[in-house]
């Protein structure tokens, strides 16, 4: 029952208003009892003094002793209710006084931390992310009360306001470098051309295309990216095979693997059941593995693509021969601009998007994606994993 008035802020108001009255109360009693004598002893004396003659008018008609006593009872009685009234209004006084110091003190304890968090708000606005407010039940005890739980719950959206923040400035720079190189380039070549020191041949067009090429992926990935990022987009779920889908993404690189020279083997189960998937997206997933794969293997080098049952969910390995992963980098794939060996890769158009989108898309799927290499120069093995049921 305590706990209730300490960790509930509707309590604690309830058990301040009851302090206040309290307070009231106790400070209204002392005054009394200690003002009512001192007022009656003075009233007493002011009227014995009138009593005794000193300021008594000298009466003009003799009076009988009854008139004396009634005149007396009522002397006696006006000055008991004007000293009472007289310590009341005292005591009164005091008592406000009290009542309105104590509500201020309680007012303070919950009003503070409110303008805290307005002020913390008003200075995050401003663009300060690493405004945070202290948090006084963590500090003195563990009890949370609905105060502490907003402040906990303004720190936690600050973290995140500050995280999204970091994100934006980081992609902003990522973005600016992504389209600060082609475009570097594609202005060298035309300086070059206007100048007369390229010469304007097949091959100088050639390049000036690759380039803007780059830039048009580039632009299109990171469309994609930012769609993925924020989930604007939905999954059309229908039955598919998944083999079928790895054959199309075979014969559309067919091309591409007979002209590098490296050698597709496939390994699929033929016993795997239908599962409900967007084929777009689990196309848009294999192509970017195998893609990768071929991008990343030697003339001569070899890449697998098996398919298998685990319990509930099929799993779909990409293998290749190829430059390998070196340990430290296989956590950083998926993350967006993220080249393992970034001349290499940007050289051959590798934009470091295509596994951040491949990740949100299997996770999208409820599926998971890892990828495992014992090292550079060791050749590399992609898996991914939909689930089987709908
Ligand atoms: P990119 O467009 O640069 O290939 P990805 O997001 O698809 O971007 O891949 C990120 C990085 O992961 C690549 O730049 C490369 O360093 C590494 N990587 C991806 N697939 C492979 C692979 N099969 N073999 C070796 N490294 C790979």
């Amino acid at each position: 029952m305590l706990s209730y008035f300490r960790t509930h802020l509707a309590g604690r108001v309830f058990l301040s208003y009851v302090v206040v009255v309290l307070v009231g109360i106790i400070v209204l009693a002392t005054a009394t009892s200690l003002s009512i004598p001192a007022a009656y002893d003075r009233h007493m004396s002011g009227m014995s003094t009138m009593m005794s003659g000193g300021n008594m008018p000298l009466a003009p008609a003799p009076a009988t002793g009854a008139d004396n006593a009634q005149e007396m009872e009522v002397e006696l009685f006006a000055s008991y209710q004007t000293s009472v009234s007289e310590a009341l209004a005292l005591a009164a006084g005091a008592a406000l006084i009290a009542a309105v110091l104590a509500s201020l003190l309680i007012s303070r304890q919950v009003v503070g931390p409110v303008q805290k968090m307005m002020l913390a708000s008003h200075r995050i606005a401003e663009g300060e992310y690493a405004e945070r407010i202290a948090v006084p039940g963590i500090v003195h005890s563990n009890q949370l009360d609905e105060l502490d739980q907003l402040a906990l719950s303004f720190n936690q959206m600050a973290d995140k306001l500050e995280k999204t923040e970091l994100m934006r400035r980081q992609l902003l720079g990522d973005v600016s470098h992504e389209l600060r190189t082609p475009l570097t380039a594609i202005k060298g070549y035309m300086e070059g051309l206007m100048d007369g020191v390229i010469s304007a041949s097949p091959e100088t067009y050639q390049q000036v295309f690759t380039e803007a090429d780059r830039l048009q992926r580039l632009v299109n990935d990171l469309q994609e990216l930012s769609r993925v990022e924020a989930c604007a987009f939905s999954l059309d779920l229908k039955p598919v095979s998944i083999n079928n889908l790895i054959e199309t993404v075979a014969s559309h690189l067919g091309r591409q693997f007979d002209e590098k020279g490296v050698h597709l083997q496939m390994k699929l189960d033929d016993n795997l059941p239908e599962l409900a998937a967007d084929p777009d997206r689990i196309l848009q997933v294999l192509t970017n593995l195998i893609g990768n794969a071929l991008q990343y293997t030697q003339p001569g080098g070899n890449i697998y693509i098996h398919t298998t049952r685990n319990q509930n969910e099929v799993v779909i390995t990409v293998t290749d021969t190829g430059i390998g992963i070196a340990p430290d980098q296989l956590p950083n794939i998926y993350k967006r601009f993220y080249r393992a060996d970034k001349s290499r890769s940007r050289t051959s158009g590798g934009s470091g998007i295509g596994l951040t989108i491949a990740q949100a898309l299997v996770k999208a799927h409820r599926g998971r994606i890892w990828a495992e290499s014992p090292g550079e120069g060791k050749g590399s093995s992609f898996h991914f994993t939909l689930p089987l049921e709908a």
